[in-house]
């Protein structure tokens, strides 16, 4: 079992030192969000598991973390089941790309080397990426490098068909199998017994209004729960770390190929 480390935070740092802890190293945020999860997990879910995520990536990268901003995106019907399930605490998508827009062009006066965010809520995606962009072109070529990626995106398409049966979609994957299994690992005390199936889970990319979500989920869940283990939360927690860091590391890991799997040499660019 490797063992886990809450790492170094930002904002445990005093000002008179901050300029020398932060230089030349990574900034790692997690985002999350207060969202129904079903009623077997909390409304923490997509907080624990960025900070969780996120706490590991900066200390196998000799980081720092920032606080979880755990207040983002609405849930959606699709996705998140939406908020005719009460406990979604939210803002409007222009709020949020505000908010994070104004927060990274404030970071940008510490002299870290690169800034990665870690998103763990499905909806706040576009919404992260267009704040960052808008920072990355003010910034030019010659400001630090900013890396943003949902941590299921980081999962090989290998590794889910040797570990989840009937895979239905990131946006489905939503508060059962994969969710279910990384809190066990990570926080099981927050975890009850209840295991609700969806068997239909709804199809992504796709609005609907009204909608039935007696037909959309089961309680909240829009997938399956059976399988959930803390061993699979486990080996998908490290295989999202190393994929993460590999994509650091190498420089090159965008591209679809260039995970670990397959990683010959380093990057000539090296890494931390
Ligand atoms: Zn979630």
């Amino acid at each position: 079992m490797r063992p886990r480390s809450k790492g170094h935070g930002l904002a445990d740092v005093s000002s008179a030192r901050v300029l020398e802890a932060v230089r030349g190293r990574a900034l790692v945020w997690p985002i999350g969000a207060v969202e129904q999860h079903g009623p077997h997990l909390p409304l923490s879910v997509d907080a624990v598991l960025a900070e969780a995520f996120a706490r590991q990536i900066a200390y196998e990268l000799d980081g720092l973390t920032l606080p979880v901003q755990s207040i983002a995106a609405r849930s959606l019907p699709q996705s998140g089941g939406g908020l005719a399930f009460p406990g979604t605490v939210y803002v409007n998508g222009d709020s949020l790309i505000g908010f994070l827009r104004d927060a990274a062009s404030s970071l940008v006066d510490l002299p870290f080397a690169r800034l990665i965010v870690v998103n763990g809520h499905f909806e706040n995606e576009p919404f992260i990426f267009e704040a960052l962009d808008t920072v990355g072109r003010k910034l030019g070529a010659g400001g630090p490098e900013i890396i943003a990626f949902s941590w299921w995106s980081l999962v090989e398409t290998d590794w889910l068909r040797d570990e989840v049966a009937d895979f239905p979609g990131w946006h489905a994957e939503h508060a059962g199998l994969t969710e279910t299994s990384l809190m066990l690992y990570l926080r099981p005390e927050l975890v009850s017994d209840a295991r609700p199936e969806h068997d239909h889970p709804p199809r992504g990319g796709i609005f609907l209004h009204p909608a039935d979500v007696t037909r959309t989920t089961n309680q909240g869940v829009l997938s399956s729960t059976a399988g959930s283990s803390a061993e699979l939360g486990e080996k998908l927690f490290w295989h999202v770390v190393d994929q993460a860091v590999s994509l650091v590391r190498r420089g090159d890991g965008l591209r679809r190929g260039d995970g670990p799997r397959r990683a010959g040499a380093e990057s000539p660019t090296g890494g931390e």
